[in-house]
């Protein structure tokens, strides 16, 4: 097919919706990802046997074309609605929150999603993207973080949390002066696993009057429940104080954190880990679905454009196909005239 050539930097929702809906449509459709898995703030974390979801936990619908994807998303089994009974927790005080919104989680993990958008697309894992150079008859020059040629595209987006967008254009003041402006939360992720159950009879909490926000009881539906799994995050001002501390440190103050919370008699966990979510949630995101610098066929896409959350990443990356597409059919249509 001819037509022109795309890179999408980053294999998170937005770049996957993004290059799921430009398949078919243009010539070639590459993503590039520096982790070794697609999904970003999706994917998942291995700690031993176990594999805990441990950025997004579930996600919601507002918007009518994002139920129309998660119908078939839901048709396709992927996804699944989760009921689990999640309260407010203080103090080991435990008290009913809001339990009409519908929720909505990958399955068995909340990475099967981009799994199964980026099967859809050309992925280079592995890969990050250090530098773009345009070139003076037209598209851009793609090379790696150590300086080698990842090759030539007439289009790009950029998809990867909007602080590391202005990074990437400096040269597209369109793009970088916006994406500049964002700032991201910390998050603190903690991962455990206990020998037997612990006494706790709900799935998840909010946590209030704690350096915890969130614990989940966590099982992906096809591991053995031998051991009984908890992911704890902590709030975004704990997590900000201790991002630079070590690891060890964090472990055993989230851990320290969730007995006092729960009021549980501490148990020593068999397996434990934690991670750090350096980029974790935009804070301000700009308003605008995505960006496009017409003059110079690059854009950019996210949750930092719409809003923070699964729903927005999504809808980010398929406006950013939709003024792809516009901005093809007018090249094309400009070529016809001119002829
Ligand atoms: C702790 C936590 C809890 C959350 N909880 C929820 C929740 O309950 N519900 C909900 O709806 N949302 C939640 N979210 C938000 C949700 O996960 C995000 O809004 C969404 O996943 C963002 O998708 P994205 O594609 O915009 O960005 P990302 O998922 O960040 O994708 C960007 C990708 O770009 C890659 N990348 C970056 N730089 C480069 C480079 N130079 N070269 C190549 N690749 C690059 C990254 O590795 C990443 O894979 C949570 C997020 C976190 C961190």
């Amino acid at each position: 097919m001819k037509g022109p050539s795309i890179a999408i930097i980053g294999a998170g929702l937005a770049g996957l919706t993004c290059g799921t809906a430009l398949k078919g449509l243009v010539s070639s459709v590459r993503v590039f990802e520096k982790n070794i898995y697609p999904g970003g703030r999706i994917s998942r974390f291995r700690v031993g046997e176990y594999e805990f979801n441990h950025g997004a936990q579930y996600f919601t619908v507002n918007n009518p074309l994002f139920w129309n994807i998660v119908s078939a998303w839901q048709t396709d089994g992927i996804v699944r609605s989760w009921d689990g009974w999640i309260v407010e927790l203080q103090n080991g005080q435990v008290s009913n929150t809001d339990m009409a919104t519908q929720r909505f989680v990958g399955q068995p993990r909340m990475q099967v999603i981009a799994e199964n958008l980026a099967s859809n697309c050309d992925l280079i894992t592995s890969t990050t993207v250090g530098e773009l150079e345009m070139q003076s008859a037209g598209g851009w020059r793609l090379f790696n973080d150590r300086g080698d040629y990842l090759g030539v595209f007439d289009i790009v987006i950029i998809a990867t949390a909007g602080n590391q967008v202005a990074a990437l254009c400096r040269d597209v003041p369109t793009i970088s002066r916006l994406a500049d402006k964002i700032d991201m939360t910390v998050c603190w992720a903690g991962m455990f696993a206990f020998e037997q159950k612990l006494d706790l009879p709900f799935d998840a909490a909010n946590v209030l009057d704690s350096p915890l926000s969130w614990i989940s009881h966590s099982q992906l539906t096809d591991q053995k429940p031998e051991f009984d799994c908890w992911l704890m995050h902590a709030t975004p001002e704990w997590s900000q104080q201790y991002a630079a501390s070590f690891r060890g440190r964090v472990m055993h103050s989230l851990l320290d954190a969730f007995w006092e919370a729960t009021d549980l008699t501490p148990v020593k966990p068999v397996l434990s880990s934690v991670h750090c979510w350096k980029h974790a949630l935009p804070i301000n995101p700009i308003g605008e679905d995505s960006l496009f610098d017409e003059t110079r066929a690059i854009g950019a896409c996210g949750d930092w454009c719409t809003a923070p959350r699964i729903e927005g990443a999504v809808l980010s990356g398929f406006s950013m196909a939709d003024r792809v597409m516009k901005y093809i059919h007018k090249k094309q249509s400009q070529k016809t005239v001119d002829h």
